[in-house]
Order: structure tokens, then sequence, then C-alpha cells
């Protein structure tokens, strides 16, 4: 009889995990580099001793390195267990009204799980045949706004006086900009923050700076947001980052030289990607994020995807309406996309024989 009292939900499914060294991993857009060296450094440098204590519940040490890189003030800057964290708590704190909050038909596929988990009507408005976020759509009552820029699973960006439309359009809503890819050739919304105090910009270390396995997230907002913010945290759980990741994101976000290199060459890898991809039939929508959503002419997206996995090719397939046809393929080393070149080569070359 108690399950009638169970709040049920339908879970969100990341990408897999498999777990074995021996997969060209190109399936949860994780970046293929190390962290910053000194993360290493910091590792091993960290006293345990210090895990006898409470952390930092503000984590002061590394919202202040956040704020420093990024020109703000501290008080602008909220953390979090990766940005999934952070935006949980966003939707939590700023999606709270009665009109449907708004978020693209094709998208971060967590957004409609947070929406039911926390009974938030939502409407997702349809992008355009060339995967574009039509800015006007967004511009009809609602009761939030939230878009990954650029987006997910796509890769196409939103320029950013497309951003500024809707944010401007929004006076009476929170406008939540996902930039978890932005790193990777966007342009951020950040400047915008200074000017409209209902934008929150949401990025990540999983990504540009190569640390999902320590969940790092971070919100850039105006101090009101972010007091509300912490409101709603504070008002949950007040030691959500733990000492060693405060100390280890604080070592990473200091090292700009290297993150600025390794974000190139991803860049160049994927540029690289694009133009042998499209000599074996492949098209896809530019992306400027470390991953393509690719389709190929002749061949189904499903046959593709477990070809590619059966010769140890872990990529993502979305068995969803609108893009059932395409993978999602991560940008890895140059050596990680020669072997996926390469086997499509033979692939493709084999099945038309
Ligand atoms: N936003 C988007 C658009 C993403 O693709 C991801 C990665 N799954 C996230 C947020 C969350 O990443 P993380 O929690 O690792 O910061």
């Amino acid at each position: 009889m108690w399950e009638k009292n169970v709040r049920r939900v339908i879970p969100y499914t990341p990408g897999e995990q498999p777990g074995r060294r021996d997969i060209t991993k190109l399936n949860t857009n994780e970046n293929p580099y190390p962290p910053a060296p000194g993360v290493e450094k910091t590792l091993r440098e960290f006293e345990a001793g210090l895990l006898r204590l409470y952390p930092d519940p503000e984590a002061a040490q590394l919202t202040e390195a956040i704020a420093e890189r990024y020109d703000v003030s501290p008080e602008q800057v909220f953390v979090g267990v990766g940005s999934d964290d952070v935006l949980a708590m966003a939707f939590l704190t700023f999606f709270h009204g009665k009109e449907p909050i708004l978020f693209p038909d094709v998208t971060y596929s967590f957004y409609d799980v947070w929406a039911s988990l926390f009974g938030i009507p939502y409407r997702c408005p349809p992008l355009d045949t060339q995967f574009r976020i039509r800015p006007e759509d967004y511009l009809a009552p609602n009761g939030g706004i939230v878009f990954p820029n650029p987006n997910a699973p796509t890769g196409v960006m939103l320029p950013v006086d497309q951003v500024e439309r809707i944010v401007a359009g929004n006076p009476g809503s929170v406008v939540i900009v996902d930039e978890a890819y932005v790193d990777f050739g966007g342009e951020s919304a950040l400047p915008l923050v200074e000017r409209y105090d209902n934008l929150l910009v949401v990025q990540t270390f999983s990504k540009s700076r190569s640390l999902a396995g320590l969940r790092i997230g971070f919100a850039i907002g105006s101090r009101k947001l972010i007091r509300y913010l912490n409101d709603v945290k504070f008002s949950f759980n007040s030691y959500t980052m733990n000492s060693l990741t405060i100390a280890c994101g604080k070592t990473c976000m200091e090292d700009e030289g290297y993150f600025q290199k390794t974000v190139a060459r991803i860049v160049a890898t994927r540029e690289r990607m694009k133009k042998e991809l499209a000599a074996l039939g492949f098209s896809f929508p530019d992306s400027v994020a470390n991953f393509l959503f690719i389709r190929h002419e002749n061949v189904p997206a499903p046959e593709l995807f477990g070809a590619l996995k059966e010769n140890g090719i872990y990529v993502r397939y979305f068995a969803k309406p609108r893009i059932d046809e395409y993978l999602r393929v991560t940008v890895g080393t140059d050596e990680q996309a020669d072997r996926l070149l390469d086997f499509f080569k033979k692939y493709l070359n084999d099945r038309r024989a």
C-alpha cells in the first residue's frame, strides 16, 4: 500500500560508462586530455587530515577563483556538484510560477526530467529545420526559459544578440543559458549579466576543463539571483562540495594557458573531422561544441551505431522524434578521430561492395 505515496519519476539516462580502457569512448562529450597538471599536484599534496572537518559551505576558494577568471564579484557566483546540480537548483529556485517554462523540443534531455520531478509545467517550441532556436518563440508568456548555447545534442549556436533579445524580452522571467559547451568556439552571454538581472549563465568544469569525474559546475548572474539560489541550496544540503574538489577546482581554474591549449586542440580536431566526414557522405549542423551531430546519406543511424559499438567505438544515439537519424560523436584526440574515420571508410566501402 505504501507505493501510493511514492514520488514516481522517469529518470534521465546518462551515456554508457563501459569501464574498459580499450574503448574509443566518444559517447559522453568528455575531454580526451587530462586536467591541468596542477590538479594532480593538488591531489597528491592534499592533507587527508583535513577531511576530518566539514568543507567550507560557501566553497569560497573556488568561487573566488571563478569570479577572478570571469571578472565578476564572488557574490555573483554559485557553485555546485556539476552543472546538473546547479541547473537542478536553478529549476527549483526560479521556475515556481504557474505559466509553463520554455525550452526547445530538441535539447538536453535532463530539462524535462527536472521539470517533471519538481512539478513544473513546460512547453517545447520546435527548433527550425536547421536546428536553430527561433527567438520569437520565446517572447510568449512563460514561467521561465532555459536552453543550452551551443545547443545539445546539435552543437548549434544562437548568436548572443539573439540571446539578448530573449533575455530583454522577458523581464518577468529568469532566463537560464546553459553554456556547458561554450568554450569550444561559442560566444558567451556573460557580458550581458551586468545589464540583465534575470539572466543566469551556467557553465561546467566537465568538458573544457577535463574534470567530469570531479563534479564542478557554476552559475554567474546578478547578486540577487545568486542570493535566491543560495537560499534554496542551503535549505537542501549545505555541504554539497567536498574540500578536495574545492581545492582541485581552484587549481584548475587558475591554469588559463593549459585550458586554452587543450581547447584549441579539440577545435582543430573538430574542424578536420568536419572536412573528412563531409567527404564520406555525412551531413551535420555546423557545431561549435566538442561534438558533431552527424547523419549519413545512405546508412541508417542505428545500423552505424551498432557497427561502431561492435568495433569498440562508442557514440550516442537518441531514438527520439526529429533526431533518430543522427549520431552524436564526441570530438576526442586526433588518434581517436582517425580510428572513427578509418572505421567509417572501411564500413562504407564494404557495404557498397
Ligand atoms: N548541460 C548540458 C547541455 C550537458 O550536455 C551536460 C552534460 N551531460 C550538462 C549540462 C551537465 O554536465 P555536468 O553536470 O557534468 O556539469
